[in-house]
């Protein structure tokens, strides 16, 4: 936890603010609640009482469920990378966050014990669904995101300005389509990874090329 002075953005005065420097799921419920929520980045003025969210880097660390999120909008340093190495051999997940949604999002589908690349997958096809089959048009969409995974199917939603709709696909058949590509699919941990929509579309676009 650290008291840093900061600048507020409406009416130009200076005031204190508490940002943490890492969140330790296990130990700290609360913590993890307010990431979720997004809470742990919003703040108020004390001058002009405007409400905004500050984002900051955070590292946010969860060992029941094995994975830490690299909370920032820069590229992982060195440093973070050797502290990576034993993680990675006990079975952690190492992902870079680059939102604060994302991270609220990631924690839902590590949480889930679920594979965040199937998510893509599932984002992708769900979005290719919206588009082709059900008249969706793209420049409608607001967020395409993840929702749960219950019974083995992973639920998605997109959401348009006036509604959202919802995507229902079989975990298995997803899985089935990570192990045929397994290459193709696969995920440097060390390099805490940046695994979001633009990813999966990079990749698809990537593969298209080739063949
Ligand atoms: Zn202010």
């Amino acid at each position: 936890m650290s008291e840093i002075k900061y600048t507020c953005p409406y009416c130009g005065k200076e005031f204190d603010i508490t940002t943490y420097d890492s969140v330790h799921a296990d130990d700290d419920p609360d913590l993890r609640e307010r990431c979720i929520s997004g809470d742990l980045f919003r703040y108020s003025c004390p001058h002009c009482k405007k409400d905004f969210m500050i984002q900051y880097p955070l590292v946010y660390s969860d060992r029941e469920h094995q994975f830490v999120l690299w909370l920032s909008t820069q590229e992982v340093k060195d440093t973070l990378k050797k502290q990576a190495i034993p993680l990675i051999a006990q079975g952690y997940r190492l992902r870079r966050v680059a939102t604060i949604q994302q991270l609220a999002e990631k924690i839902q589908i590590f949480e889930d014990g679920v594979s965040d690349v199937a998510v893509e997958l599932a984002k992708f096809d769900s979005f290719i669904d919206f588009t082709e089959n059900r008249n969706g048009k793209k420049e409608d969409i607001t967020a395409i995101e993840y929702q749960r995974t219950k019974d083995d199917v992973m639920k998605i939603n997109i959401r348009t300005d006036d509604k959202g709709m919802s995507f229902l696909i079989p975990a298995g058949s997803l899985q089935e389509e990570l192990d045929q590509h397994k290459d193709r699919y696969a995920v440097d941990d060390s390099e805490f990874p940046l695994i979001d929509s633009q990813w999966m579309t990079e990749l698809f676009q990537e593969s298209a090329g080739k063949a």
